[in-house]
């Protein structure tokens, strides 16, 4: 059951071959004894998702059924889930149950999908190893020493693991692709402003951008079919229509322009992982697609500007965890100065302190111009050099992460190492283009993946490009082998 894609799983709901109750309750078992290595979830919803399972089947017999009816789903614990904990890793919000759904949420519930439970995460989504989690970090599940990735590295592990046929993620610098690729499974972060930030708890504003970590791009292109539309509560959304994703997936690849941006197979790339990205875009060519060198000068950018802007953003952000409105609070203050220090003091994390102290040195008086602003501007430089190279290309290829999964504790005391394993994806962000991951074999035992940019609002391009290779690879449909 478990090695279904949600397609696949779609159809059985339809004809009967089992019911949403069934295929929840066998997610739900396998979380109970799968979950105790890994520690991909946060809280689990075993009552509410057999209530919505139960709703979901009245639905499928009274043929009121949508595409993804009765289909199990794990929501990233950085969504808002009204009546439900929403931690978003961080011990500041341990106690926080939200009063509302996300605007993600509100579509997959609309959708009449079901909610299996939250999964783990960087702390407030600031990590690339999914080791700043209050709860603890995750294991991979192709190598329980090795991480996976992150920040949305709950949501990989448990679709990699199939403890979630499908799950949400988000990507302010590589969250969705990065662990995805570690994990072996296919993400999407969609254009900047092409899914709703309402109820996304915010990490830096003008980068975060919620999407979709699947087995399949056809899967992904069902979900992201639910969550992507305008939403008038988030005022960066875009007023764009919605194709349906899956019309597309097949159309042939033949004259499919790829370009491969020398810097992105430069030094730091782990010779392994460039063999197996090799091989990939050869196959590619088989496809019919023409591939030729591009570049993307101010690639060696992007990661210096993204640590001035998402820290900025991020410190003005967290200003709201004060201890007095929601969250948590410390205990005894003696007046109102000792208690915003000590429940931020207490409440967050080295990595986010970190963080919002970058940032508000970034921003103060005297230093704004000099980081924020000089930012912003290699930001334009950045974005120009994405839209020339479309000029010449239809999609760009490289390597997600320069390197497959690195073990627990090999990064998490040098901030810097661990930036850099961000170095190919955060410069989509700094555009607000559309990026994948996709599974495209293995150093080591452990997975490697492909990332495919494409142009704005090109999500449908990329899911019909991921898919096409998919069609005649199966590495998308290989099965970490789990104890228990
Ligand atoms: N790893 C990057 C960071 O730590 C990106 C995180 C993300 O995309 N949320 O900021």
């Amino acid at each position: 059951m478990h090695d279904k894609t949600i397609t696949e799983l779609a159809a059985g709901l339809r004809t009967k071959e089992f019911s949403s109750v069934e295929l929840t309750r066998y997610y739900l078992d396998r979380i109970t004894r799968y979950d105790k290595q890994l520690n991909s979830y946060v809280t689990v919803c075993a009552d509410q998702a057999l209530q919505q399972a139960q709703a979901a089947d009245q639905a499928i017999a009274a043929g009121d059924a949508v595409s993804l009816t009765g289909i199990p789903l794990a929501q990233k614990d950085i969504f808002c889930t009204d009546g439900v904990k929403t931690s978003c890793g961080s011990r500041m919000l341990d106690n926080f149950i939200a009063p509302y759904d996300a605007g993600v949420v509100a579509r997959c519930n609309g959708a009449g999908m079901v909610m299996l439970g939250k999964t783990n995460m960087d702390e407030f989504a600031m990590g690339s190893s999914n080791e700043t989690s209050y709860y603890g970090s995750v294991h991979n599940p192709w190598d329980p020493d090795a991480v996976p990735g992150g920040s949305s590295g709950g949501s990989a592990a448990a679709v990699a693991a199939r403890l979630a046929p499908v799950a949400t993620g988000t990507d302010t610098g590589g969250s969705i692709r990065q662990p995805a690729s570690l994990c072996g499974i296919t993400g999407l972060k969609p254009t900047y402003g092409r899914v709703s930030r309402y109820g996304m708890i915010a990490f830096a504003s003008s980068l975060d951008q919620g999407g979709v970590m699947a087995r399949t791009a056809e899967d992904a292109s069902l979900l992201l079919n639910i969550i992507a539309g305008f939403d008038e509560r988030d005022s960066t959304s875009a007023e764009q229509p919605v194709p349906d994703y899956r019309t597309t997936l097949e159309e042939s690849l033949a004259g499919l322009k790829i370009g491969l941006p020398k810097e992105y197979f430069a030094e730091g790339l782990d010779a392994g992982v460039a063999r197996v990205i090799d091989s990939a875009v050869d196959e590619y060519r088989k496809l019919g697609a023409q591939v030729k060198e591009i570049s993307l000068p101010n690639t060696s950018l992007a990661v210096p500007t993204y640590y001035v802007i998402a820290p900025a953003e991020c410190s003005s952000n967290l200003s709201r965890f004060d201890g007095v409105r929601f969250g948590y609070r410390c205990d005894n203050p003696v007046d109102l100065e000792d208690l915003y220090k000590r429940s931020r003091g207490e409440g967050f994390g080295a990595e986010v302190k970190r963080r919002i102290m970058i940032g508000t040195y970034a921003l103060s008086a005297g230093y704004y111009d000099a980081y924020y602003l000089k930012a912003q501007r290699l930001r334009h430089l950045i974005s120009d050099d994405f839209a020339k190279a479309f000029e010449e290309v239809d999609v760009i290829m490289g390597p997600t992460s320069p390197t497959v999964a690195f073990n627990l504790g090999e990064k998490s005391s040098d901030p810097v190492s661990m930036y850099l394993s961000d170095i190919y994806t955060i410069a989509v962000n700094l555009a607000g283009l559309p990026g994948m991951s996709i599974p495209v074999g293995f150093v080591d035992q452990r997975p490697v993946g492909l990332q495919i940019i494409g142009n704005y609002f090109g999500e449908a391009r990329l899911l019909n490009v991921a898919h096409r290779f998919q069609q005649v690879t199966d590495w998308h449909a290989r099965t970490p082998q789990l104890k228990g």
